[in-house]
């Protein structure tokens, strides 16, 4: 079993401290053997972190306070290693919004699930999710606007031309409660005044309001793909191999015959099933010369 962690803190750093931070972080989960990615920059930190035991992930909960003070963790689990190694890297961000200038810091409008849950049902709000398309397309919650991102570094522009009157509660969300600290600034920014954000995000409210206004499932940044309302690593969507999207089509390679996953993007627009890049380049080899034999 491996238990996984997601969590940030938007803590000021010097320069000089985010390379010695970085040094330390990267030594001390390397000794009690951490794997997954940890985002350092002058903003904070950010990361999703998998351990072999509950103690270890602990020891590294631990450790983080020490250095950081209090963080908001998000547990989930798996019976597979979600990560192959263990990195700690410099950023300008440590979520990209693409704007330096927007740093949260301390509690800004954030809702519990809980909360969360009864203001969804006031009239008059808004539920923007502020996630990118591959991740809206296997789950959101109920009644709320896609913004159809490609990236979040799009959310800047998709609120200056979006509908949304500027006086309009707004509830927002996202994986694990990251992107809305700086989309909730970026609405502020642009004149928006009833700006709030989900604490914890998708993966806390999963935990505390199982079976609540979530629907589907929540795409996370490792092996899992997903996870299902049981925070339990998906089991009906895997990477489309071709375009790195969730794809829940399971499909027999027409080059090498094995099993595979992709999208129904990908098996519309190449009008072809294959199970990895290469099978698809040699299926296409074999296709270009029975056409030159005919
Ligand atoms: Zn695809
Ligand atoms: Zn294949």
């Amino acid at each position: 079993m491996f238990y996984i962690s997601a969590h940030y803190k938007f803590t000021p750093l010097l320069p000089e401290e985010t390379q010695r931070m970085r040094d330390e972080l990267f030594a001390f989960g390397e000794e009690i053997g951490m794997t997954g990615l940890v985002l350092v920059g002058t903003e904070g930190l950010n990361g999703t972190v998998a351990a072999e035991t509950e103690e270890i992930l602990n020891i590294w909960k631990q450790k983080l306070e020490s250095c950081f003070g209090e963080i908001v963790f998000k547990d989930s689990f798996s019976d597979d290693q979600p990560f192959k190694r263990w990195f700690v890297k410099i950023r300008n961000e440590i979520v990209s919004l693409g704007d330096t200038e927007i740093i949260p810091h301390g509690k800004h409008n954030h809702i519990p699930p809980e909360e969360w849950d009864r203001m969804m049902e006031e009239e008059d709000v808004v539920v923007l999710d502020t996630r990118n398309t591959y991740e809206t397309e296997i789950g959101m919650f109920e009644g709320a606007i896609d913004p159809s991102l490609r990236t979040f570094q799009e959310f800047s522009e998709y609120v200056e031309k979006c509908d949304i009157p500027k006086d309009k509660k707004v509830l927002m969300y996202c994986t694990g409660g990251i992107r809305c600290e700086k989309a909730c600034l970026e609405m502020e920014r642009q004149g928006y005044e009833n700006v709030f954000q989900l604490d914890g995000g998708i993966l806390r409210y999963m935990k505390e309001r199982p079976q609540k206004k979530w629907k589907g499932e929540c795409f996370v940044f490792d092996h899992r793909v997903a996870v299902n309302e049981d925070l339990k690593p998906s089991e009906r969507y895997g990477l489309c191999p071709h375009c790195g999207d969730p794809g829940d089509q399971h499909i027999s390679c027409e080059h090498c015959q094995k099993p595979g996953m992709m999208c129904v993007r990908c098996i519309k627009s190449m009008d072809r099933q294959t199970c990895s890049k290469d099978c698809a380049y040699q299926r296409n080899l074999v296709l270009q010369k029975e056409a030159l034999v005919r």
